[in-house]
């Protein structure tokens, strides 16, 4: 083993205890933890997922870890220290945010999330860089809580959000897992292919989560995983809905109401466009043929064909003649 990696899993896991310690018993972490009651975060999530609190200082971590003789170099390269370029002189890099450990699948914290805890501090979220021990493209966050779950249940879900996963862990959706706030990649594709083929996107409900949930379904589905969208009104995050409609309604009506990735295609591809209009209609129409050609089972394809042809009123024959033609441009 190398030193160094233990060295920056030992500095980790002794700033995620010092975070949470300062959260959850001092007057200094008192304002962070009312933030997380009042945004229904609770007591035992809190633990759990060992929420903590960055002090405003600039050297706290840098004061306690040198004074337990780590090196500074190696915190900088664990992400945690930051040198100023103009002094050579280091400060912390998380400071004034809530901090969300990022556990490995072997359940070592390996990197922190920061959240700002005044909506006015930039960014929203601070995470570690990339290191050595600390790989965005193939991290699942809760993967290490999640992983007998996902293959027990053979269903994963996917979150955009930290928040969001802790909400449906509170709501016993033990399942969840999220990406470091980047798109899916190829590798954790590979990584839940392994548990499961069942995939649940459950990622926000505006603009750019359902763009998300278009593109890693897509992505999903090419690898052969059988993919459904969950659906939340209004713009709303699974977060926000499970404070607002609470833990049962989320279970029931979203996850459990879940579509099947055709259907919820049919719909984004129904978005931005008035149907009213004949080329944006038949525009429309092509894209859905494009999806039925690639269904393999003629059940299904049938089934489209059928709805839309009852939706526009065009013969079943047409659309079947235009399908195969299509197929066989493809093919
Ligand atoms: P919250 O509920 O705390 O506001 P969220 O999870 O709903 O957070 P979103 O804005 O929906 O936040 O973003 C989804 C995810 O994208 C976040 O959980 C985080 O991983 C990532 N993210 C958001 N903003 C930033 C940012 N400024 N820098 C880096 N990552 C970010
Ligand atoms: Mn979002
Ligand atoms: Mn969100
Ligand atoms: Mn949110």
């Amino acid at each position: 083993i190398n030193s160094e990696h233990v060295q920056m899993f030992k500095a980790h896991e002794l700033l995620q205890k010092l975070y949470h310690h300062l959260l959850v018993h001092t007057k200094e972490g008192q304002q962070a933890l009312q933030y997380l009651h009042q945004r229904g975060f609770t007591d035992e999530s809190i633990e759990k997922f060992q929420l903590g609190y960055s002090l405003p200082n600039w050297d706290f971590a840098i004061k306690l870890l040198q004074k337990r003789g780590f090196s500074l170099p190696i915190l900088e390269k664990a992400g945690l220290i930051i040198k100023n370029e103009r002094d050579q002189n280091y400060f912390d890099r998380f400071r004034n945010r809530i901090m969300f450990p990022i556990l490995d699948a072997k359940g070592r914290t390996i990197a922190f999330a920061g959240r700002a805890i005044d909506e006015h501090d930039s960014p929203k979220y601070l995470n570690s860089p990339e290191t050595s021990i600390f790989n965005k493209s193939s991290l699942l966050y809760n993967l290490h809580y999640a992983r007998s779950f996902i293959r027990k249940k053979q269903q994963a879900v996917i979150f955009e959000g930290y928040a969001d996963v802790i909400s449906a862990d509170k709501a016993e959706v033990y399942n969840g897992i999220a990406t470091m706030g980047t798109s899916l990649t190829p590798e954790h594709v590979q990584i839940i292919r392994r548990m499961t083929d069942n995939i649940i996107i459950c990622y926000d409900s505006d603009k750019a989560g359902i763009l998300a949930a278009y593109r890693a379904g897509t992505m999903l589905s090419e690898s052969g995983c059988e993919v459904r969208v969950a659906h939340m009104p209004n713009g709303l995050d699974p977060d926000d809905y499970i404070k607002q409609f609470g833990s049962d309604k989320f279970r029931n009506d979203v996850i459990g109401a879940s579509q099947t990735f055709m259907s919820f295609k049919m719909d984004y591809y129904r978005m931005n466009r008035n149907l009213q209009n004949e080329g944006e209609k038949l525009q429309y129409i092509e894209d859905v043929l494009k999806e039925i050609i690639k269904l393999d089972s003629a059940i299904e394809k049938d089934l489209y064909l059928r709805q839309i042809s009852e939706e526009f009123s065009l013969s079943l024959e047409a659309l079947k003649e235009q399908e195969r033609e299509m197929s066989d441009q493809g093919s």
